[in-house]
């Protein structure tokens, strides 16, 4: 079996994902695979756009610095290099698709949550990563305990 050459890691960015990013950086160290890093920011306008007629320019330009910093300060601790790091806007399952596909990534890492049920074992955006990916999925189980 050959090893992953390419992994992408989606992170949420939440504090319970740091199991997720740990397992990320292992695998692709024993791996010696390149590692990218992508956060997906969902538009305002997706959740809003047609009910509230607001402007939502400049909260939307907050959000996406914030999001950078904290994306390059995982990227610093994973030693992900900044051109390695992958700030989108989109939606969440299909932006991962999508670069997964432009870098030719052998492996997608998400984190899955420990909801009881079946049904239940994995997220609404981990299930729609996993569903439509061309590549292996790794869905790392995260405590939320
Ligand atoms: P959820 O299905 O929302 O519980 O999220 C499960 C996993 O999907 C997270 O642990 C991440 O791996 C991934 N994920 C969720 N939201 C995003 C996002 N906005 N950008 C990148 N990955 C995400």
């Amino acid at each position: 079996m050959s090893n992953y050459q390419t992994i992408l890691l989606a992170s949420d960015l939440s504090d319970e994902s740091s199991v997720v990013n740990r397992r990320a950086k292992a695998i692709s160290d024993n791996n010696h695979a390149q590692l990218h890093i992508i956060h997906v920011i969902e538009p305002m306008s997706f959740a809003y756009g047609g009910d509230i007629p607001m402007d939502f320019t400049d909260i939307q330009n907050e959000i996406e610095k914030q999001v950078r910093s904290q994306v390059e300060a995982l990227g610093n601790e994973l030693s992900v290099d900044k051109d390695k790091q992958h700030v989108v806007l989109g939606r969440p399952e299909a932006e991962v698709h999508q670069l997964a596909e432009e870098l030719q990534a052998d492996l997608i890492i998400v984190g899955s949550h420990g909801r009881h049920g079946l049904a239940l074992l994995l997220g609404s955006t981990a299930n729609g990563v996993l569903h439509g990916a061309k590549c292996d999925v790794l869905a790392v189980r995260v405590n939320e305990d």
